[in-house]
Formats: C-alpha cells, structure tokens, sequence
C-alpha cells in the first residue's frame, strides 16, 4: 500500500519551520514535497502517471538529495522505491544477468554472480564513491543519473546491456548505446521507471582503470574493457568504452573494430589505447582540459586492453 506524506522545507518559502514541522514533522532543507512510499513497481508506476513531471523518483538518493538540498531542481512529489523489495535481485538464466534497479552498489560488489557472469561490472564497483555511498547508491539510480564520470553507465555500454523501462503504458527495453544522451540526460520518460538491467554473454577478460584526484572522486578520466577471444586465442571481441572524457559514455568503436581477428598474444595494447581516442572529442572543464583528458584515456585504455588481454590468454591457458 502506498504511504505518503507532505515534508515542508525550513523557511525561506513562506513557511516557518513551525508550519513546515508541524505540517510534516520533519523539516528539510529541500524546498517542500509530497512523500509517496509505495510498496509495488505497479504503485510507482500509478503515482508516475499521475503526476508526471512534477513527480521525481527517489532510489540511494545520492544523487537526488544533494539536488534537492541544494534546490537546484524541486519536485512537488517525491516517489520511493526503497520499499519494493521486489527490485532488487541478482539472477541468472538462459546466458542473460538480470540486475534488480533498486540493486545497491555493495550488493552487486559481494555477488559471486555478478562476479562470475559480469565481472566487468563487479571491477567498477569500488571504484564508486565511498563504502556509505556504495550502501545506499542503486544501479538503476546509477544510470538513470547518466553522470559522464560515473563507472556503471560505461559498464553497460561496453557490454551491450538491454534497459528495461517501465510505465503504465507498458515497458521497453532500450539499449545502453540509445539510453545515454547527455550530460545527466537518457531517453527515460518523467513517467518511466528503469526496473531492469540485462547483460549477456560472459568476457573472458576485463578491466576497469580510472584516474581521479581523490579515490572516491569522479573519474576525470576512465575505461571499461572487455574481451573475449575464440579457440584459437584471436581477438572475437574487444570492447572498450570511455568515461569522463564526453558528456556520455563513449565506446571505441575504430579501436575495437581494429582488433578483432588479430592473434591476442600479438596486439599492442599500447597501439590500442591510442587508436581508441580516434573520433572521440574530449571535453574541457574546470577540472581538466580536453587534451589531458585525451592523454589519460589512451594511456588508461592500453593499460586496461593488456590487463583484460593477459585475463582472457589466462584463461584460455588455465580453465
Ligand atoms: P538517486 O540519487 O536516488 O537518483 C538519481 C537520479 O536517478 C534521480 O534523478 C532519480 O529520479 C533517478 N532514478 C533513480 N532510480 C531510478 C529508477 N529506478 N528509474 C528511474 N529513475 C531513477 N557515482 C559513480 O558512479 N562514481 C563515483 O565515483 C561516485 N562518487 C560519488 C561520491 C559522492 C560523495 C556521492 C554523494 C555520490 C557519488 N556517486 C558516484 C553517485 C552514486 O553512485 C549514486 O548512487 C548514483 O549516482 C545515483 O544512485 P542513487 O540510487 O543514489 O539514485
């Protein structure tokens, strides 16, 4: 059953801390909102459609309180999903990796699953934040927040990952290379939830290397690399995407499309890493100018190419 209540703001609003604590018994920093704490994805979905766009979905809040306190955005409803136990999971059939939206960053990290059939996605995780942020922090939340810096938006491009996204109109899956427009942008609608993500096929090697100022920090720079070679020890898919560098998610198509067929033992990652900056443009910010951020990435990017390709020989070689 959907719970719900209205949480004032402190002042500031025409409303006293009074009014505003006595209205709701909580006062926030967050300009004013209705609370709505539903305990099915059906009820999330009703609440979506009946407000729209002035509705915001709440996962981790991570992301979304700090907005919020900050008014840089307000919303007149606020929809929870943290009482829908029924997304989150981890599960495994039929060569496809199901990840529940409301899946913590911490849980994905303690998954034997994930760590078997995705690694990719199990090396990115603690690269996220820190511990506090990976224990409230979702996947779903992740990418239906698109930040250009953030790991799992690359992961899910780098592996094909289907998105599954709910309305009461119906659900869609849309594929990680359509999801990510911009800065902070996908093609989700206000009244879409993102319930799903969907992985298959299994690397045989990968890497995820960042550099950012602090651990913990966003990546001014970052990889995902995924490989997977064929009986004869030949590239059958190298998959590389970049993060940090653009306002979405990139992948390497022209480096990935160069190594494939070529013999795994015999490739320069080196040569890799620099060919993977072709046809991407950097972006400038006050954080690092486009040309550094270039550097960093093919550096990062043959290194992450080596260690996923020493992964999958390893592999190939041991069982
Ligand atoms: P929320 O903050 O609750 O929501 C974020 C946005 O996504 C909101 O717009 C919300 O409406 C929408 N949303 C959430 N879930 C859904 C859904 N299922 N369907 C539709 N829309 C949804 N992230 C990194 O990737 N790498 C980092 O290094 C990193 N460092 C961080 C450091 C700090 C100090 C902090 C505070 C955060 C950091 N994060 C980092 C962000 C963190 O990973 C967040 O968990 C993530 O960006 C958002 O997930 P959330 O579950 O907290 O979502």
């Amino acid at each position: 059953m959907n719970k719900h209540w209205r949480y004032g703001s402190c002042g500031g609003h025409g409303r006293s801390a009074e009014d505003a604590a006595g209205a709701a018994g909580r006062p926030v920093k967050a300009a004013s909102f209705e609370y709505h704490a539903p305990e099915t994805a059906g009820e999330a979905l009703s609440l979506l459609a009946e407000f729209g766009d002035e509705a915001k979905v709440l996962a981790g809040g991570q992301s979304l309180v700090p907005v919020l306190a900050l008014r840089l955005a307000r919303f007149e409803h606020l929809v929870d999903l943290n009482r829908i136990p029924a997304l989150r999971y981890v599960q495994a059939a039929n060569g496809v990796t199901r990840v529940g939206a409301m899946t913590t960053h911490a849980a994905i990290g303690r998954s034997a699953e994930i760590r078997r059939l995705v690694p990719l996605l199990a090396e990115a995780t603690p690269h996220i934040g820190h511990f506090q942020i990976r224990n409230r922090g979702t996947i779903g939340g992740s990418l239906s927040h698109a930040d250009p810096g953030a790991e799992y938006p690359a992961v899910a491009l780098a592996l094909d990952a289907g998105i599954v996204l709910a309305s009461a109109r119906g659900t869609r899956t849309v594929a990680a290379a359509e999801f990510f427009t911009g800065t902070f942008t996908t093609t989700a609608e206000p009244d879409e939830v993102l319930t799903e993500i969907r992985f298959t096929g299994r690397p045989h090697g990968c890497a995820v290397l960042e550099l950012a100022r602090r651990h913990g920090d966003f990546a001014l720079a970052g990889v995902a690399c995924a490989v997977e070679l064929d009986a004869a020890e030949r590239v059958e898919s190298l998959r590389l995407a970049l993060f940090g560098v653009a306002s979405t998610p990139v992948r390497a198509a022209a480096a990935e499309q160069a190594a494939r067929g070529a013999a795994a033992g015999e490739l320069d990652p080196a040569e890799v890493g620099r060919a993977a900056l072709a046809g991407i443009s950097c972006v400038s910010d006050l954080h690092a100018d486009a040309s550094y951020r270039e550097r960093v990435a093919a550096y990062l990017a043959g290194q992450a190419v080596r260690q996923a390709l020493q992964q999958a020989l390893q592999e190939a070689r041991n069982g």
